[in-house]
């Protein structure tokens, strides 16, 4: 049986939709890995230890200890919810503050290094399915399946300018599609760039299919 599902892949491609409906289809525990880092950031923010893009890393050090993060499922809002020393934060990590900061922080060691040794706690318990960028490689480098998840650049712009819209920010497609080929750029170059794909994994590229098709895909892929 495939106990350990890793499915990594550029933001914007629908990762953790797919993610999250498996899990459910198929009684897995979800566990979102970029949560964890949008935590750190957030205790990073509200302890001032952001500047521009300045990290006080020190500091940071110090305190990376006292970030306790857990996740629940909601039953009632059906969904999965983050906690950041028992505080609900699923919201706040989730703000364009955050998501701004997030890959500084994403590209300190030992805050990978403290994460990383996290998820795979989390996920002792059994049957899996996280999502990120390094699952595949660093986390679970023996996982019993790895996906790694693509969609073209324009249906990325597009899904992400009808996101944005529809929380009423007026942005046009073009700079949207500008920012999705400069992070991809920046994800694909940066040499402390977490985000490759192993070598074993999967491509699945959802350009064209519905979120069904992309379940169908990936519990054909479980039965191989
Ligand atoms: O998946 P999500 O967009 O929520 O992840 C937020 C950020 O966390 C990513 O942009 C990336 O910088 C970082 N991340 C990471 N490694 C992971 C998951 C996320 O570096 N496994």
């Amino acid at each position: 049986r495939k106990l350990i599902i890793a499915v990594d892949g550029h933001s914007s491609c629908g990762k953790s939709t797919v993610a999250k409906d498996l899990a459910k289809k198929i009684n897995y525990t979800y566990i979102d890995s970029g949560a964890m880092y949008r935590v750190v950031t957030l205790f990073a923010m509200r302890h001032n230890l952001i500047n521009g893009d300045k990290l006080d890393e020190n500091k940071l050090a110090h305190l990376i200890n006292d970030i306790h993060i857990s996740f629940s499922y909601n039953d009632e809002l059906k969904r999965h919810e983050t906690f950041m020393n028992d505080e609900l934060v699923e919201d706040e990590i989730r703000s364009l503050e955050v998501s701004n900061n997030v890959s500084l922080i994403a590209t300190i060691k030992f805050v990978r290094e403290k994460m990383v040794a996290l998820q795979r706690k989390l996920s002792e318990a059994g049957a899996v399915i996280m999502d990120g960028r390094d699952i595949g490689t660093v986390v679970f480098p023996n996982a019993d399946l790895k996906i790694f998840m693509t969609a073209d650049v324009e249906v990325r712009a597009i899904r992400r300018y009808k996101e944005l819209k529809e929380k009423g920010d007026d942005i046009s497609l073009d700079a949207i599609r500008e920012n999705v080929k400069k992070r991809d750029f920046i994800d694909e170059n940066r040499d402390e760039s977490p985000l490759k794909k192993a070598d074993d994994a999967i491509v699945l590229n959802n350009s064209h299919m519905t979120k069904e098709e992309q379940l169908d895909w990936i519990v054909a892929r479980m039965a191989e």
